[in-house]
């Protein structure tokens, strides 16, 4: 026996052998026997910005509902032999004794942005200004109104919102809240890059200008880097268990959890360390041309918003990555190039066949995973399929559940499943990286990846998350414009060439970690930062 039953160790996946120290001592919590238990808690400390970086499905929920009071831990014993004065025994001495012992009191409040922000309509009848006045307790709403671009939405309906929308509504409805803990499950799902660095600074500045104490889930690891102050790592077994470690620097917190090991823990947590090329512009491919495509120009309305495209081709058998703004014109493009829009001038009669993944997914009939995916490809349980789309998506554990029954990650992973299953001449994904972890969105890049090799299939991607654009693409397309008004669109062009001029739009330069190779956001004005705006270096500085 491990320490933690007494018997069998109800959780087959845990090798007892390499049983991290965590799991000998007693869980934060346990649901009940053989049930999911949390080891560790994060410490959320005021005047700091604290992240956690994991999986879903490990508890964050769970942890979070100590933290604000709402769930009275059993330490893993029965809940009738422990009360909060045991909890604050039981963390005595560490970080979070202070918190407990204001959690015991009553005296922590909390605010809290849900993780999936798609569901606010169902919960909120009313227009954007009567759900922001609701929270309006600092008195900050109209700053944060201006900051996250929300003024052209506070008179519409939150029905009517789009995914960016809603997700900049929801950070300010929960910042503008007078609250000592708060608590941001995901920022970054459907914003753009600078509305990310936007939401991050918002945060950084509560925590340091009112002495907040802000707790943060996030997947996108640039913009983690960019926002934490320390960092817990988490890991376990969907379902089973999951351990927070103890805070660790932001930095070493993402080059162990990248390089698999968890140094203090002495923690395999994966196999393979997830790497990034030092200089990884790779060399052009040299593909047949798939499509040649004219100039075109789309206006919607009275010319309300103009897109103007200016012509270049696709190679076959090549990832083509595609950044920019939201509201410049990448879905309108996508459109042209599947037919289902006429541009005003230029012929974009491609006569392809696309398979689309658009960026809200909506997939929630009342049908089970494996009926829609066989629907869809007669390849389905094939053991190529299987290796290849349903392995590294993780579908297996999914695949007897309804589709309306899914999370939002869990939704992602079928619609890339069903876009890349479908047989077409280009595959278009918007957005595949929302609402995975980040161990998902490296499986879902070399399974992209990889299917485009082998099937010699053509992919487009747009994400804007520089990290899955920079594992997945071989050149890159760039939208820059005013976003709703203008919008203009490059040729494909080299990774280094297309990120020297998006980065060079939002003003944002990246250096390299010296351990690991990934890219970090430079401080503005740092030495390196002007150094390398001189050079027009913004991404692959030497
Ligand atoms: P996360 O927020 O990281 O996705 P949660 O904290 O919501 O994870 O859940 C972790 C695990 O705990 C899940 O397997 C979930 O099914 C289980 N769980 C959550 N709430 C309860 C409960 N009230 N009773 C039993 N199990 C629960
Ligand atoms: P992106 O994909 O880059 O976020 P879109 O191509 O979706 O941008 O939209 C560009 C602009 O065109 C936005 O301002 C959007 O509101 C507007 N727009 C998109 N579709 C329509 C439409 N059918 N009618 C009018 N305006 C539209």
């Amino acid at each position: 026996t491990c320490g933690i039953c007494v018997e069998k160790c109800p959780f087959d996946a845990i090798e007892i052998i390499n049983l991290p120290k965590e799991l000998q001592d007693d869980p934060a919590h346990r649901y009940g026997e053989n049930a999911f238990s949390l080891y560790g808690l994060p410490a959320p400390q005021e005047g700091k910005v604290t992240g956690i970086l994991g999986p879903n499905g490990i508890g964050k929920t769970t942890a979070v509902r100590i933290l604000a009071g709402e769930l009275e831990p059993n330490l893993g014993r029965h809940e009738d032999e422990v009360d909060w004065d045991d909890v604050l025994e039981a963390y005595r001495g560490t970080e979070l004794q202070d918190y407990i012992a204001d959690v015991r009191d009553g005296e922590v409040t909390v605010a809290r942005k849900p993780q999936y922000v798609d569901q606010i309509p169902e919960t909120f009848d009313g227009n954007t200004r009567e759900l922001l006045e609701q929270t309006n307790e600092r008195g900050a709403l109209d700053q944060l109104v201006e900051r996250l671009s929300i003024g052209p939405v506070m008179e519409q309906s939150i029905d009517d919102l789009s995914g960016g929308e809603l997700q900049r509504v929801a950070l300010a409805a929960t910042l503008a809240r007078d609250t000592d803990f708060y608590f941001l499950d995901e920022i970054t799902p459907y914003l753009d890059i600078g509305q990310r660095v936007t939401a991050a600074r918002l945060i950084r500045e509560l925590a340091e200008e009112e002495n907040k104490s802000m707790l943060v889930v996030e997947h996108d690891l640039a913009i983690l880097d960019l926002l934490a102050d320390t960092l817990h790592v988490a890991y376990g077994e969907p379902g089973a268990y999951g351990v927070i470690t103890p805070p660790k620097s932001v930095r070493n917190g993402i080059n162990e959890y990248l390089s698999g090991y968890l140094e203090n823990e002495n923690m395999r947590i994966r196999p393979d360390p997830i790497e990034f090329e030092e200089h990884a512009p790779r060399s052009e491919t040299r593909g047949d041309v798939l499509v040649d495509y004219p100039d075109l120009t789309k206006s919607y309305g009275d010319g309300e918003f103009t897109l103007e495209v200016e012509g270049g081709r696709i190679r076959e058998n090549e990832v083509l990555g595609i950044v920019g703004p939201n509201g410049i014109g990448k879905s309108t493009f996508a459109k042209l190039l599947t037919g289902n829009l006429e541009p005003d001038e230029g012929d974009a009669d491609l006569d392809l066949d696309i398979s689309y993944k658009p960026q809200y997914v909506t997939i929630d009939q009342h049908m089970r995973v494996d009926a829609f995916l066989s629907s869809i490809t007669d390849q389905f349980g094939s053991s190529y399929w299987n290796t290849e789309i349903a392995q590294p998506l993780q579908l297996e554990r999914i695949m007897e559940q309804n589709l309306s029954d899914l999370s939002g990650g869990e939704r992602q992973r079928v619609a890339i499943a069903a876009c890349l299953s479908d047989s077409a001449d280009l595959y278009l994904l918007d957005e595949p990286s929302a609402h995975l972890d980040v161990e998902q969105r490296v499986q879902a890049t070399s399974a992209i990846r990889r299917y485009a090799e082998q099937q010699d299939a053509t992919v487009m991607v747009i994400d804007h998350d520089i990290y899955t654009i920079d594992l997945l693409a071989d050149r890159l397309m760039v939208f820059d414009g005013e976003p709703a008004e203008r919008g203009r669109a490059s040729p494909p062009q080299s990774m280094r060439d297309g990120m020297n001029e998006f980065l060079a739009n939002l003003e944002v330069t990246f250096r390299r970690d010296e351990r690991t190779s990934r890219p970090r956001i430079n401080k503005p004005d740092s030495q390196l930062d002007k150094e390398q705006k001189s050079e027009g270096e913004y991404y692959y500085a030497p």
